[in-house]
This record gives structure tokens, sequence and C-alpha cells, in this order.
């Protein structure tokens, strides 16, 4: 999956791309293959920790945050195909 997307240059959709370890590239199963912990140190966050290599991504929880395709910049401008007539 992240290598076909690598290839076309295209983003892959966050919830997508959560799903998969960062490292390994396996499939993130809560349980089986990751572990889930919500912390609360300094800011309030969740940890998923892949089982099989470590790695471990942190999920900020930001109540103004928006993601990426959330936002209007994200999306490219409707150009209107100019015909030469
Ligand atoms: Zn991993």
């Amino acid at each position: 999956m992240r290598t076909v997307a690598q290839k076309h240059v295209i983003r892959m959709h966050p919830s997508i791309k959560r799903s998969f370890c960062k490292s390994c590239n396996i499939i993130l199963i809560s349980g089986q293959t990751c572990r889930i912990r919500f912390r609360s140190r300094s800011e309030k966050h969740t940890v998923v920790t892949c089982l099989h290599c470590g790695t471990m991504k942190r999920f900020m929880w930001r109540q103004n945050y928006n993601l990426w395709l959330d936002r209007p910049e994200a999306w490219l401008p409707n150009k209107k195909a100019t015909v030469k007539s």
C-alpha cells in the first residue's frame, strides 16, 4: 500500500496511513500487532506501539487540530480548461 502511494506520488488517507507501521509496514491491529496507550504527561496523546519492531506513533489530542485533507489549501483549485477555438 505504501509503496504504491510512493510510486505514484499520492497521499494516503490518514486513516489508512495510521493503520500501518511506518518502520516495518505491517498492519496495526490493536492487541495483536500493536499496543495502544493513552498518556497525559505534558499533553494528552495516544501512543501506538508496534509489537513487531517497537516503533511508536504519537497522536496528540489537540482540540483545534485539522487534518491536512480537511484544510482548504489541500484541495487544488478548480481550473477551467480553456479551449482554444
Ligand atoms: Zn513495526
